[in-house]
């Protein structure tokens, strides 16, 4: 098979380095960016400083402020780092129509449709990181290989500032020594069976017949198995991701039950998450939108550093935002919507933060059962006092217009 040319850039503790550059007395200093010390939430991104005490992004703010109590914990700006990132999507695109947006500050390039018009593969990577670290005043950390699994493994490795490549027919010796942790397809639990078997690097994994890791993690085992050798033919896809998702319901008649009106909001925002899931996306903007009798519309939003896709938690947002735009004394409503955009298509994955994949695998879970019996086979307890007033099938009481992607 014809080698390919993959490179995968990721820019160095990102939220953080903005930060600095914004206000550079901040620079060589533990920076925390996603909320203050005492705020709910997580740290978006820890700077190499802050990450010396231990601090790591997924942490919860709390946790980083005992770890590095002299840490600089700043709130952070997505509107900010949406416009460097899409400067860093620009400079990228000059370079290769086939780009992929893995995240706000994350991409892979795939060179092979174009490998004609460069004279050598790492030189022209190393222009590529040279030309972005110039125009964004960003660090970079660029891996190259035959794979987008490869090249992300080599960025790693790469990791802060540097660049790897991973040469033809060295493979193999570069995936042997590494901690099985690293491959994507390995959460904790799968980690804590192989260290079991006496399994830790992915070397050892190459002992484990393709039967075997079936038997143990059934499809999952499938993939492990390619992944333990490089195998990933995944495509580099430019096909850039929808701008938004909605959803939102007109009443037949104006509603002003509180209870009621957070139900249904509880119910879009679940009908929301589905295509989100479907579509591996991650929302960085949540807005909720409300229409009161008076047919004055209203609505409020929320930036968030961390991209989001737990129903749960974006539920929690929602209701946050619809209780500041609902008075019961005032008006009642003819219309609620949420809405998430700022879409990407991964939220950068650290081992701590695989605390949500049990959450992943009952949305998928549900979604299952849904597609099969239909929505209203299973509905959560918010959702369930929709079902008593209205009935989920029949659909009385209420229209509901599904909005579908926007482009
Ligand atoms: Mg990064």
């Amino acid at each position: 098979m014809k080698r390919r040319f993959i490179v995968h850039i990721d820019i160095d503790a990102f939220f953080a380095a903005v930060e600095v550059l914004l206000d550079p007395s901040l620079k060589s200093k533990p920076l925390i960016v996603g909320g203050l010390p005492h705020e709910r939430g997580v740290a978006s991104t820890a700077s190499y400083e802050a990450r010396k005490y231990g601090v790591h992004s997924g942490m919860p703010l709390r946790k980083a402020y005992q770890l590095c109590p002299n840490g600089i914990f700043i709130r952070g700006n997505y509107q900010i780092y949406k416009t460097f990132s899409e400067k860093f999507f620009h400079l990228l695109s000059r370079y290769t129509p086939d780009v992929e947006e893995a995240s706000l500050d994350e991409a892979y390039l795939e060179l092979t449709r174009c490998r004609p018009l460069y004279s050598s593969f790492s030189r022209t990577v190393r222009e590529i990181k040279q030309e972005v670290e110039r125009k964004l005043g960003l660090t970079v950390s660029v891996g190259a290989g035959p794979s987008k699994l490869l090249a992300k493994l080599a960025t790693t490795k790469a990791k802060p500032g540097g660049f790897f490549e991973i040469e033809p027919d060295r493979e193999e010796e570069f995936l042997r020594n590494l901690g099985i942790e690293s491959l994507p397809g390995i959460g904790p639990k799968a980690q804590v069976i192989l260290w079991m078997l006496n399994i830790h690097k992915i070397g050892d994994l190459w002992t484990l017949p393709r039967a075997t890791l079936h038997s143990l993690f059934g499809l999952n085992g499938d993939e492990l198995y390619l992944q333990s050798r490089g195998i990933d033919s995944r495509p580099v896809t430019s096909v850039s991701v929808p701008k938004s998702v909605s959803r939102e319901t007109t009443f037949l008649e104006d509603l002003w039950d509180k209870r009621l009106l957070l139900a249904h909001l509880a119910y879009l925002c679940d009908r929301l998450t589905l295509p989100l899931r479907q579509g591996g996306l991650f929302a960085h903007i949540i807005e909720v939108k409300v229409r009161y009798s008076d047919f004055k519309t209203e609505a409020r939003r929320r930036l968030l550093l961390t991209p989001l896709q737990e129903m749960e938690k974006i539920y929690r947002i929602a209701q946050d935002l619809f209780l500041q735009l609902f008075s019961p004394s005032r008006l009642s409503l003819r219309l609620v919507g949420v809405k998430a955009s700022g879409l990407v298509r991964s939220r950068p994955l650290s081992l701590f933060e695989r605390y949500s994949e049990r959450q992943e695998r009952l949305g998928f879970a549900v979604d299952q059962v849904r597609e099969k019996y239909g929505f209203g086979s299973l509905l959560t307890v918010r959702e369930k006092m929709l079902e008593s007033l209205y009935g989920f099938e029949k659909k009385r009481g209420f229209i509901l217009k599904t909005a579908s992607l926007t482009k």
